[in-house]
């Protein structure tokens, strides 16, 4: 394909590169090796036409308008896999990957499927199209009390942002109940923002949504500053990612944790309440947003070993080299887009690796897992045994109350 000096493409793709190298370290882009590692390791680097080797190619050749007419781009998760194994420390995700996928949504050539997603949140407030007024409807008629700031208490030691799967997705909303017993059975002083609360915005942002990001977060902050807590506890790791390394340029900065953190600084307190040992042998699923973009490895595996009755056996990918469930960066939103181009789901080989080492338990800690590892394990015959369960509910499992 040659694209003409004079052609419009030339000068978008222009502005695009020079914004490119603007971003934190976008110089680093200019330092790549053409080595290959970054589309070989890419999940789905086999269906894309430009892989972030190839898509570094064009920009050198000065002809970048062939990635933004090929679907390459949406096809990534935004799994930070390129970016971990890059030898000239590029990082590929949050620069390339994700203002490529910042300049397609200008163009408006955005798959159908997360078009949705991200109308919903912009609509509602969050990405499943719900009412944001039954956001806190999971905690009714519980046995165990989730305290509503502004109705039940103005202040709390703890703020839990629960986030959208937590509150709205039945087999989240599950999670978010054995979370909100693990914190009883502690005696946590916390409280949910309820209504009140929107999406955290990071898939959104990933997915290239840069400005709905910025929107929710301004939303998510003007919430939090009418209530005195002292920090904040997550259950998703996008959640986590948005708190920790993004909202403080927007000027809402809090400490916060994810609760497997939250749990392990509680576990001399926890760990003697555990006491309903089970039979499992565990396989971890790191997810990309606690493990590659934060470095959280050790405690999510501390609190699984704290559990009577856990053998704890890594998969093939484990750590750094873990194999992405899909949902990152948009993904989630895309499934029928992905399968079109791929033909494969991350989520399947992933059940393999846990059949592999003979795992009756795929433990996880990301809303976007249960639902997508169960879906999979559906599908493969030999998987009827195998449990998908959120940490937090391994943890509830084996409370004796
Ligand atoms: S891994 Fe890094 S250096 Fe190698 S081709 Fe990819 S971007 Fe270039
Ligand atoms: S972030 Fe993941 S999906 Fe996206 S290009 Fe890199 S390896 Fe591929």
């Amino acid at each position: 394909m040659t694209i003409p000096e004079n052609s419009p493409h030339r000068s978008f793709s222009e502005s695009f590169i020079a914004s490119l190298y603007d971003l934190p370290d976008g110089e680093r882009i200019r330092t790549c090796l053409q080595c290959g590692m970054c589309g070989g390791v890419c999940p789905f680097g086999y269906a894309m036409e430009f892989p972030p080797n190839k898509m570094i190619a064009t920009l050198r050749a000065d002809v970048f308008d062939w990635v933004m007419k090929s679907q390459s781009v949406w096809m990534c998760i935004s799994c930070y896999a390129c970016a971990q194994v890059c030898p000239s420390k590029i990082p590929l995700t949050t620069t390339l990957m994700t203002r490529a996928k910042e300049e397609l949504l200008l163009a408006g050539n955005v798959p159908t499927e997360l078009q949705q997603a991200l109308e919903n949140s912009q609509r509602y407030g969050n990405v499943l199209g719900q009412s944001q007024r039954k956001r806190a409807d999971w905690t009714k008629a519980l046995k165990y009390p989730v305290p509503l700031m502004g109705q039940d208490r103005k202040s709390a030691d703890v703020l839990w942002f629960v986030g959208d799967y937590g509150s709205y997705h039945p087999r989240i909303q599950l999670v978010s109940k054995a979370v909100a017993q693990v914190l009883a059975a502690l005696g946590i002083d916390f409280g949910v923002l309820g209504p009140d609360e929107n999406s955290d915005g990071d898939s959104q942002r990933l997915a290239g949504e840069r400005g709905l990001f910025e929107t929710l977060a301004a939303k998510n902050g003007q919430a939090l500053r009418k209530y005195k807590f002292n920090q904040i506890l997550v259950t998703d790791p996008h959640a986590y990612n948005a708190f920790k390394n993004q909202y403080p340029a927007l000027g809402i900065s809090y400490p916060v944790k994810h609760y497997t953190q939250f749990l392990v600084e509680r576990l001399d307190q926890l760990k003697p309440l555990l006491k309903k040992a089970a039979n499992m042998r565990v396989a971890y699923h790191d997810p990309c947003y606690l493990g590659r973009a934060n470095d959280i490895y050790d405690e999510p595996r501390q609190l699984l070993q704290a559990i009577p009755g856990v053998e704890l056996v890594e998969m093939s990918h484990h750590h750094t080299t873990s194999l992405c469930c899909g949902g990152g960066g948009g993904g989630m939103w895309m499934d029928g887009f992905q399968w079109e181009k791929a033909q494969a789901r991350t989520t399947n080989w992933r059940i393999k690796e846990a059949l592999a080492v003979k795992a009756n338990t795929l433990a996880v800690a990301c809303p976007y897992e249960p639902p997508r590892f169960e879906d999979a394990a559906r599908n493969i015959r030999e998987a009827a045994e195998l449990a998908v369960k959120d940490i937090a509910e391994l943890v509830a499992d084996a409370l004796n109350d």
